[in-house]
């Protein structure tokens, strides 16, 4: 499809979870009719988990889906459209841009709003996708609280699987590390609170240790885990060294906590600045807190929001918050680069 036949969007929000479903509240109710690309992971992160209890307004908790579904709900009804389309390529040489989706089909846009989200990373191992949301979980804050009293394991040795332990440790009765080499990637800060925790009898670590499969039934949640253990670390890629042992042990909850990746891979050909790790540079991230425009990124009329720029809080609030500014910035971009027409007209008439 060539531009001149493309379909024309005043503003094109990609990705449907928190941050682009209140970018497309905002929006819509500033009447600027959004489209909302649904990608891989229609609603985002919340739809992995089951209730979500601290969203505030929901005393009694509220389903991730049900607050994503309310949120669609909310946005078509001031005039969004949501559509499922995972955007391949945003063409930034040109105005309006080029949104290019991998089905080959292309858009244009005067705006753009990058809430493509991050995916949290996996193992890939028999049992994980099967039992996600039921008993396992890539995000403690959301369902620690599920399994009160159970024994918990906890799979990596970053500082999110070393926050999350620490977490978890108001709910477990034993917290179990498991990290894949002797060293940790946390900082000092983690792992020190976290070895008070381990004096405490809290926790308990499993150095040189690998998750190798996750037991149990959707209706009965985990099982057991089979772990690996090789002293020399990276037990998973010496299986067959004698020194490997392999065991069964008993857990009721499985968090994965070995990073994230952000969806920003059709960003890399832009002027859109990106991290080491993929997250988009907004003025906000740079530190440019204060004032408007805080999720405009390198490129005019591109912005950013929720966990595609933010690789600390990742929390649903704080991405609707940024949802909230990417759409206020784009509106104001909109209106001073981009009139629509009868905005023009409205505007020369005043100046008359
Ligand atoms: P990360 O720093 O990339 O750590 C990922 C951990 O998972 C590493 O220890 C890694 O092991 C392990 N891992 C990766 N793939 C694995 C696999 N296939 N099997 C087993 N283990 C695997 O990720 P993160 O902890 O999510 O942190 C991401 C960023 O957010 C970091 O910049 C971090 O500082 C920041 N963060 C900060 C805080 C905080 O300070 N409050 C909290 C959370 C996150 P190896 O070490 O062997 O590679």
């Amino acid at each position: 499809m060539s531009s001149e036949t493309a379909d024309h969007r005043r503003l094109i929000i990609a990705g449907s979870g928190i941050a682009g479903l209140t970018a497309a509240i905002y929006a819509a109710r500033s009447n600027l009719e959004p489209l909302v690309l649904e990608g891989d992971e229609p609603g985002g992160q919340l739809t992995l988990t089951t209730d979500v209890e601290n969203y505030p307004g929901f005393p009694d908790g509220v389903g991730g889906t049900e607050l994503v579904n309310n949120m669609k709900e909310q946005a078509t009804q001031f005039g969004a459209e949501i559509t499922h389309g995972i955007v391949e390529d945003v063409d930034d040489d040109v105005r309006p841009f080029e949104v290019e989706l991998n089905t080959g089909d292309t858009y244009t846009a005067d705006a753009f709003i990058a809430a493509s989200g991050a995916s949290a990373r996996t193992l890939g191992v028999p049992g994980e996708d099967d039992l996600m949301g039921f008993g396992v979980s890539t995000c403690a804050t959301c369902d620690g609280a599920f399994f009160r009293g159970e024994d918990m394991l906890v799979v990596g040795g970053g500082d999110a699987a070393f926050e999350e332990a620490d977490f978890l440790t108001r709910f477990a009765d034993t917290v179990y590390l498991a990290h894949r080499r002797e060293e940790f990637r946390a900082e000092d800060y983690w792992i020190d609170r976290l070895m008070e925790k381990v004096e405490d009898g809290d926790v308990e670590i499993m150095r040189n240790t690998e998750l190798l499969e996750v037991h149990g039934s959707q209706e009965d949640g985990v099982d057991h885990v089979t772990l690996a253990r090789n002293e020399s670390g990276y037990p998973k890629d010496n299986l067959d060294d004698p020194e490997t042992e392999e065991f069964d042990f008993d857990v009721g909850a499985v968090f994965v906590a070995i990073g994230h990746t952000p969806n920003t891979d059709y960003l890399q050909d832009t002027g859109v600045e990106l991290d080491p790790e993929g997250y988009v540079m907004t003025q906000g991230s740079r530190g440019g807190g204060e004032g408007a425009n805080q999720t405009a990124t390198g490129v005019d009329g591109l912005f950013a929001a929720g966990d595609v720029v933010d690789h600390h809080y990742q929390q649903a609030i704080t991405a609707g918050g940024m949802g909230c500014k990417a759409a206020m910035d784009a509106d104001d971009y909109l209106e001073r680069e981009a009139p629509a027409a009868g905005e023009t007209e409205t505007a020369a008439e005043a100046d008359d």
